[in-house]
């Protein structure tokens, strides 16, 4: 690959710069310099598409507004704010980095890129992100969408770590002469409105002229595809213990197969294995009771990463023991879903079962988060 001559690059730049200040989204990351609110922005941005990321964030911030007040509170609560938006190892990083900025940096995130690569889950790319969009310090920012673009102009076909590393001298070269800032968001922007993977939209691009891939008439193939790797087929069986409105969920203490923080009780199990069996026995063994599980009510197929759940919803019955008050188990309301630190499998099984079980359906009246004390039913888990 050669790379480009200065004028060549002085015009890239200067193409990219223009059309991103005229075509750039109205974004609310966009409104501020703030370090943690970037930095913030940047963690919810991983796996997660723009338009879903916008109200978490906003709410986010509402509650921790600034680095402090992430700091300040337990872990739960972070993950509460995050529930719903999945991969919460994410939050419990951003939270565990809060810490880290409040107690070694006095508040502050520092100003370089070196400094911020060694907070809690902040790797080359959000680094970069950070350092360039708060404090316009020349570092290159490259994930997946600025990775596609360049590969394209520069016609880099295969994926590897050494072109991996071609690509990231090439981004530097571009943010060293100034501009980093804007330069770094408008090689996302282009990747995430024009440069599509699979239908890049060239007759559009401001950047055309220096595209490489273009040239060759099939920009598609740039860069070549990754080969995937099926994902792992993984059996779940679910417990659906369920009283009127609420049902039991748990904290497994070495994380579950559902991945979430809470989550309704299960288990993963050999084919060969009865589900509602190993489902029996797994409960009795973590909580000390008895359930008897009827055949599944509903089949779910859910991925994760690079596992795909075939989950058995198993509706069970409290035979023996009651659900203790634990710090690992609890019962929940089905209308407080919104309010659980849960994965996106449970309340997908929540939901289920509130079309197959009509009882499991959420009560009319208060509104989220609030219960009114003359609907509040015997079996309310502040009963229990
Ligand atoms: Fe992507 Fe096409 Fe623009 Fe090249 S010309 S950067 S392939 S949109």
């Amino acid at each position: 690959m050669d790379a480009p001559t200065t004028t060549e690059a002085r015009d890239l730049r200067r193409r990219l710069l223009a059309w991103y200040r005229a075509s750039r989204r109205d974004l609310p990351w966009r409104r501020t310099r703030d370090a943690y609110r970037i930095w913030v922005s940047e963690v919810m941005l991983q796996q997660t598409r723009v338009a879903a990321v916008i109200p978490y964030y906003e709410r986010f911030l509402e509650r921790f507004p600034d680095v402090h007040a992430l700091a300040a509170v337990g872990e739960d609560q972070v993950l509460a704010a995050w529930s719903g938006l999945g991969y919460y190892r994410r939050a419990r990083s951003l939270h565990r980095g809060a810490r880290v900025v409040v107690e070694r940096h006095g508040g502050r995130l520092p100003r370089d890129a070196a400094a911020l690569r060694s907070l809690p889950g902040v790797g080359s790319y959000t680094a970069g992100a950070i350092a360039s969009i708060a404090f316009d310090l020349a570092e290159p920012a490259v994930d997946a969408n600025v990775r596609r673009v360049l590969s394209r102009l520069f016609a880099v076909k295969a994926r590897n770590a050494e072109n991996d590393r071609t690509l990231d001298g090439l981004a530097r070269g571009l943010v060293a002469r100034g501009d980093a800032r804007d330069l770094n968001q408008a090689l996302m922007e282009l990747g995430a409105l024009v440069c599509a993977p699979e239908t890049p939209r060239c007759d559009e691009c401001p950047v055309r002229p220096h595209c490489r891939a273009h040239a060759s008439g099939r920009p598609a193939e740039y860069p070549r595809p990754q080969r995937r790797s099926r994902p792992t087929e993984v059996a779940v069986a679910v417990a659906w213990i369920a009283r009127g409105t609420s049902f039991v969920v748990e904290r497994p203490t070495s994380g579950g197969p559902l991945r979430g923080t809470w989550d309704v009780p299960a288990v993963e199990f050999e084919p060969e294995t009865r589900s509602a069996r190993a489902l029996e026995t797994s409960v009795a063994a973590r909580h000390g009771i008895e359930i008897q599980a009827a055949p599944a009510a509903t089949r779910l197929v859910h991925a994760i990463m690079d596992r795909r759940l075939r989950i058995s919803v198993h509706p069970c019955r409290l035979v023996r023991g009651r659900v203790a008050r634990r710090p690992d188990v609890s019962w929940r309301d089905v209308s407080s879903l919104d309010d659980l630190a849960t994965s996106g499998v449970t309340k997908k099984v929540a939901r289920a079962m509130s079309r197959v079980v009509p009882e499991a359906q959420p009560a009319p009246g208060p509104s989220r988060g609030t219960r009114d004390p003359r609907t509040r039913r015997r079996d309310s888990p502040r009963d229990r």
